[in-house]
């Protein structure tokens, strides 16, 4: 199974996405984590992240598309894996669209976590993470608005998108995605369907 994970900044997708990948064991891969690794250890991707993560903007798109296209490619992936902060852009997904073709994964879930702006940033407030100012969680909102949020509807029209109330307590929430994701993807065939 691969796991899209979509949901505005503060929703609790990191949260989630480690409890889904230990309960269903799968590969959990946080984009922001993997850049936010890169800054500290100061490598060439740290360097171009840096300045790009604390202003709350988004890191080019063709960066973040290599960094995926590499990642996904490994071995340990074949097992499934669950995708959270990638895609953020459309184009993102459209690439992600051809990398799952390339490498054959075709059992494509996506989950979109809820929550209301006045949470999100009391959330992130509390977060503190060092881009978890006022400014950049305003503007990480933002950018959320305007370049990640259409991805749902991009998704809607390819498979179903299950929106999950991102507002209780985490291992409710946790159930509630284990369930949707219970759920069987592909309808049975026509003629099967009328015979019943
Ligand atoms: P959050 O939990 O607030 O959504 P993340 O840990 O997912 O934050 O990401 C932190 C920052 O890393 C983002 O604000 C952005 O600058 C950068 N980033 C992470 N994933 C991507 C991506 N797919 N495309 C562009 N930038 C990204």
């Amino acid at each position: 199974m691969q796991i899209v994970i979509l949901g505005p900044p503060g929703a609790g997708k990191g949260t989630q996405s480690l409890l889904i990948a230990q309960k269903l064991g799968l590969i959990h891969l946080s984009t922001g984590e993997i850049l936010r690794k890169a800054v500290e250890q100061d490598t060439e991707l740290g360097r171009r992240a840096k300045e790009i993560m604390q202003k709350g903007a988004l890191v080019p798109d063709d960066i973040m598309i290599a960094i995926v296209r590499q990642t996904l490619s490994s071995e340990e992936m074949k097992s499934g894996f669950i995708l959270d902060g990638f895609p953020r852009t459309l184009n993102q997904a459209i690439a992600l669209d051809k990398i799952l073709t390339e490498l054959n994964f075709n059992d494509l879930r996506v989950v979109n976590i809820t929550a209301n702006d006045d949470e999100l940033v009391k959330r992130l407030m509390l977060r503190g993470r060092k881009d978890d100012t006022i400014e950049t969680v305003k503007h990480r909102l933002e950018v959320y608005r305007k370049q990640t949020s259409p991805i749902k509807e991009y998704y809607e029209k390819k498979c179903r998108v299950y929106d999950i109330n991102g507002i209780g307590d985490i291992n409710e929430i946790n159930d509630n995605i284990i369930n949707v994701l219970k759920e069987p993807v592909t309808r049975p065939p026509v003629k099967a369907r009328n015979m019943e």
